[in-house]
Parts: C-alpha cells; sequence; structure tokens
C-alpha cells in the first residue's frame, strides 16, 4: 500500500522539516507486522513529494493462528497490500513527530495550514460510492476517487471495493494525519488488532476538533469501534459532552457498574480489582502507580480508605490531565485530593520523588517501553524506588490467537512495542527477582484458556520475604 503526500508550499523541500525525514535519503522503519519504507521521489523549491509504502508480513500474519477458521482466509486476503489499519500504526509510528504536531526545526510551519495533496492506494472503501466523500469534503478537502475493476481484463466481472484515493487541502500536516490515521480503518471496516477501551481513549482524543462536529460522526465512532455498543456509547457521550452538566455522570457511573456485574466481566476491571487487592492485602498504605494513565488504577485505589496516599505517574501530559478529569480532582473534597498526587516523570530514569513508598504498580506498561530501556527501567524501579512490593502486568502474547479478527504477529495495540509469551515473562520475572533481590509469584488474570493461558499475566515481587 502507499501513501503520497505532495506540497507546493514554498520552499516545498520543508516537507522534510515537517516530517523529519532528509529528502535525499531513503528511510526505513520495522514495525510489528513488517515494514515502513520512505523517500521522496521529488523535491525541490515548487514542489515537494513524500511516498510511504507498508510492507506486510503475509506469513507473520497467519503464523501461530488459532485453529478454526479457514486457511484460505488467512492466506488470500487483502491485509498485505491493501491500506487498512497498518496504515494508521505506521503514520503513528513511521511520522510520530509530524503526527504530534511537532518539528525541530519548523514548528511555526507545524501549525499553519499549507496546500497539501494526498493519494492512498490501493484502499478499501466498503459501503457506499461515494463514502469517501462524505467522510473527507466535510473537512474541507477536495475528494477523487477511482474506482478499480475486479479485473481490468473482464470487465464483466464488475468493480472491486479498492479504490484510488486523492484529497486536496489547505491545513496542518497533523491534521491530515490524524484524518487519515482515523479515517483509512473506517472505509476499510476492519482493525488488526483488538479494540477496548483504550480505542475509545485514541479516537477521543485524535478526533478532537473534527470529529466531534462532523456529520458522519455516529458513522465513524461505530466503525472505528467495531460496533463494540458499550465503547461505542462512551465515546460519543465524551465526544459531545463539552457543556453538559456534571451530574450527567452519574447514570454513566450506573452504566459502568451494571456492566461490571454483567458476564463476561470486564478484564480491565478485573485487572484493577486483582491489583488493588494484592496491593490491599500487602498492608501498603502509600502506593504509586507507575504509568497510571488516565487513572483507572488510581480510581480503584482512592477508593480503599486503606490507602493514605496514592501517587500516579506518566510521561504523558494528556494522560495526567485526563486522570485528573476523570477523577475531577478540582472537586474532590480537600481531604481526599491530599491522598493523591499526580506526578510528570519518566520511569526509565531515577526519581527521587518516588522512593520511600510501600508499593509499586506496572499496569500493562511494560510493553510500552522499547526492550532496549528496560535495563533501565528496572534499576530505577526495583534498585532506586525499591518499594517492598511491585506488581507487575502485561498481556500474555499466546492468548491473542484468541482474540477474533486479530492475526497471528498482530499486537494488542499499535503502541505496543512487544508482547510477551508466558515462558518470555517469566525468564524476565525470575531475573530481575534474582538480580534485584526479590521473592516472586507469578499468575494470571481473566478467564484462563487451557493451553493458551490467561488474558493478562502479572509478576508479583517481594522483598525481604525470601
Ligand atoms: N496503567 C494504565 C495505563 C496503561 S497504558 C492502565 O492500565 O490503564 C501505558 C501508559 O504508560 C501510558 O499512559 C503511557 O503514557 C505510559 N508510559 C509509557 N512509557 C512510559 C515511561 N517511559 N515513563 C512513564 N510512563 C510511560
Amino acid at each position: 500500500m502507499l501513501l503520497t503526500i505532495e506540497t507546493t508550499h514554498r520552499p516545498a523541500t520543508d516537507l522534510g522539516f515537517l516530517l523529519h525525514k532528509n529528502p535525499d535519503r531513503l528511510h526505513e522503519k520495522s514495525l510489528s507486522f513488517g515494514r515502513a519504507v520512505m523517500c521522496f521521489p521529488e523535491a525541490d523549491e515548487d514542489r515537494c513529494r513524500f511516498a510511504l509504502t507498508v510492507e506486510v508480513d503475509p506469513i507473520g500474519l497467519v503464523r501461530g493462528r488459532a485453529p478454526g477458521a479457514s486457511l484460505h482466509d488467512h492466506y488470500v486476503n487483502d491485509r498485505p497490500y491493501a491500506a487498512s489499519s497498518f496504515l494508521s500504526v505506521a503514520i503513528a509510528r513511521a511520522l510520530n513527530t509530524a503526527f504530534a504536531g511537532r518539528s525541530k526545526h519548523r514548528q511555526e510551519l507545524a501549525e499553519t495550514p499549507i496546500p497539501l495533496a494526498v493519494t492512498v492506494l490501493p484502499l478499501a472503501a466498503r459501503g457506499s460510492e461515494d463514502l469517501a466523500k462524505r467522510l473527507f469534503e466535510p473537512l474541507g478537502y477536495e475528494v477523487e476517487t477511482l474506482a478499480h475493476a475486479l479485473d481490468p481484463a473482464l470487465p464483466d466481472w464488475g468493480a472491486s471495493p479498492y479504490i484510488t484515493l486523492r484529497l486536496e487541502g489547505s491545513l496542518t500536516l497533523r491534521e491530515l494525519l490524524t484524518h487519515l490515521y482515523v479515517l483509512v480503518p473506517v472505509l476499510d471496516n476492519s482493525k488488526h488488532y483488538y479494540v477496548d477501551d483504550d480505542e475509545v481513549e485514541k479516537l477521543v482524543a485524535k478526533g478532537a476538533g473534527w470529529l466531534e462536529q462532523h456529520p458522519e460522526r455516529d458513522f465513524i465512532v461505530n466503525r472505528a469501534l467495531k460496533r463494540r455498543r458499550r465503547l461505542v456509547r462512551e465515546a460519543l457521550a465524551r465526544l459531545t459532552e463539552e457543556d453538559e452538566a456534571d451530574d450527567a455522570d452519574e447514570p454513566a457511573r450506573q452504566d459502568e457498574a451494571e456492566d461490571a456485574l454483567e458476564r463476561p466481566i470486564r478484564l480491565n476491571d478485573l485487572r484493577m480489582a486483582r491489583v488493588t487487592e494484592v496491593l490491599a492485602a500487602s498492608g501498603a498504605r502509600r502506593v504509586v502507580d507507575l504509568g497510571c494513565g488516565e487513572g483507572r488504577l488510581l480510581r480503584e485505589l482512592l477508593a480503599s480508605r486503606q490507602f493514605e496516599e496514592v501517587v500516579g505517574v506518566d510521561t504523558s501530559l494528556r494522560s495526567l490531565e485526563r486522570a485528573s478529569q476523570r477523577l475531577k480532582l478540582d472537586r474532590m473534597p480537600e481531604r481526599q485530593a491530599a491522598r493523591l498526587k499526580l506526578l510528570h516523570g519518566a520511569l526509565t530514569y531515577r526519581d527521587r520523588r518516588l522512593e520511600g513508598y510501600d508499593a509499586a504498580a506496572l499496569v500493562e506498561v511494560i510493553e510500552h517501553i522499547d526492550q532496549d530501556r528496560h535495563p533501565a527501567l528496572e534499576r530505577a524501579l526495583f534498585e532506586f524506588m525499591a518499594p517492598p512490593l511491585v506488581v507487575v502486568t502485561t498481556p500474555n502474547r499466546e492468548y491473542n490467537a484468541l482474540f477474533e479478527n486479530m492475526p497471528a504477529g498482530a499486537l494488542r495495540h499499535g503502541d505496543h512495542r512487544f508482547e510477551w509469551t508466558r515462558a518470555e515473562f517469566e525468564s524476565w520475572a525470575h531475573g530481575v527477582a534474582e538480580r534485584f533481590g526479590y521473592a516472586l509469584h507469578l499468575e494470571g488474570i481473566g478467564e484462563v484458556h487451557a493451553e493458551l493461558g490467561a488474558p493478562t499475566q502479572m509478576a508479583i515481587f517481594e522483598r525481604g520475604r525470601q
């Protein structure tokens, strides 16, 4: 699949600065499912064109799949070729700086609308013929689509779902990348990874400023979240929440409680409940949630009187902001607010603010950290913070085979750097326990599959109880 981005802004070669790619070179980024190759077929003052191709390893998609579905479906499909959620991941990973709206040398330009033209091909547009127009025109693009025949030699076979999409508009590069990131999988109507609560967060964050008022908002949200009703409901509520009264949250909370009671119980709830239980059972009073994200664990911890001090740490300011909103920090009674601290920090550096606590949790975070940074994380956590209790959870990669629609080799989230099998996690945990003098206990969270284990794996490290 091919994506090209072209500008006539002058000097057009500034596109290289905006994309953080030198136009004279070939660039390559390896991805969990293949690789992205990038270059600039044209780069002069008047016109500059950037091209990105994504190569998906078709064998990797099949290897290790759960038996059951037909082998044909595994091997004979368009995933390696058509633009899809793989392209979205490639945009987020290979063009991460531009995707975040940053530019080291041209920040002002990154924030300025410039003339941009885009081609994506081939792109599966499943649904009505004018779908691409309905999605992109309201965002100010001129849209052109070229339908491809199933087989040009056999016109009787009619049209395929594939089109070449061409968009032109004047907007910032970040806006353009964000629109593609969200809308390409919507056109394709599929995602290669498991869609859960995090996908709601991503959609709300990436949709900020354009999705709220989009005439096709409901359609986009439904497809982006694979029509999972609870997720769609939450995303729509958040995209339209603006000035709704605060107490409007109450029914939502009741829904959540109801959802939690329903079977099958949600994995995320189980995880938070089990981690809270382990922390509580240790008698800990002052606890740190490392990589707290939007504060799902913090909320559980605050609900228990046992914890006198609860600290959330994250590198993402946006997540901390969300955590503070979700926990309604500004309206919390003073005594309650005094128990909570939100800190901006990176877990791969020693941080004296985090020393002296009774326990630390690292819930679904380690897989977001590149493995070459693990030694730094391990020292910061087990040598310097060194709390008596550390609880780590991470996905069990083997279990992925049970997720519908998730090709082998793919990871549960676009931002995961890896996912461990049970043996890999166990060996990592044993190594750490041994090196830093902790006793280790391992367990699974969620429904256990006889061969593949539980969806989440957890390690409990305890110091001084060898
Ligand atoms: N623990 C939360 C969030 C998991 S998502 C939950 O289970 O809901 C992973 C989180 O780790 C993200 O919020 C991300 O910003 C954070 N993170 C990733 N790398 C980090 C690092 N090096 N230092 C601190 N936080 C990090």
